[in-house]
């Protein structure tokens, strides 16, 4: 989000006009026609100037980047993060680095094509076969990519668990803590029975 920089946040934009003067009602004139009014001088104008909604921000003073610049590519991630657990909707707010969590692939390929290459290299220094290193390297390229793919899997769910794990013991922490302050039973039993199992 950012500051409109056409009504610099204010949401309206004057309008270069005036409003009619409130007691003339723009006529000029007071009570008889001879006397200009003597709220405006005579001008029918009021100093109140005629402001209109702000055509860039539409009233709202601030304008979402995102939303206009990357308008197509932004709904392309919201689609696919709801697609998947949810978990990359909320970790990051930037658009680029939510591109690369949902596609881990191209580097994993790359670190498993390091691999391939190192252990092909490796090959074809003991053996100076150079069609075993090959193909040996392509092998490990492929199996490594996608055991690779598997362990970046297993991992993001073991660090999901391991998140709702920890909200969940802070919060029995505090519980204990807090019914330990208050002085109830339970939680004092809790909190003597952990003092005993830590040494
Ligand atoms: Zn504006
Ligand atoms: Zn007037």
């Amino acid at each position: 989000m950012a500051v409109c920089d056409i009504c610099f946040g204010v949401g309206n934009i004057p309008k270069g006009e005036y409003e009619n003067c409130y007691s003339c009602g723009g006529r000029g004139y007071g009570s008889s026609t001879d006397q200009a009014c003597s709220s405006c001088g005579g001008s029918g104008k009021s100093t109140t100037e005629i402001k209109e909604q702000c055509w860039k921000c539409y009233g709202a003073g601030t304008i979402d980047e995102n939303a206009s610049v990357n308008h197509t590519s932004s709904k392309k991630n919201s689609s696919t993060s709801s697609n998947s657990s949810g978990s990359t909707s909320s970790s990051s707010s930037n658009s680029t680095a939510k591109e690369k969590q949902n596609a881990p692939s191209e580097a994993i390929w790359s670190i498993s094509f390091v691999l391939g290459l190192f252990l092909g290299f490796i090959i074809y220094s003991e053996k100076s076969d150079f069609g075993q290193a090959i193909i040996s390297g392509i092998i490990v390229w492929v199996i490594s990519g996608v055991a690779l793919h598997i362990l970046y899997y297993v991992l993001k769910v073991i660090f999901e668990i391991v998140k709702v794990v920890f909200v969940i013991a802070m919060w029995t922490a505090i519980a204990i803590f807090i019914g330990n302050i208050l002085g109830i039973e339970l939680a004092q039993n809790i909190a003597s029975n952990i003092m005993d199992i830590i040494p």
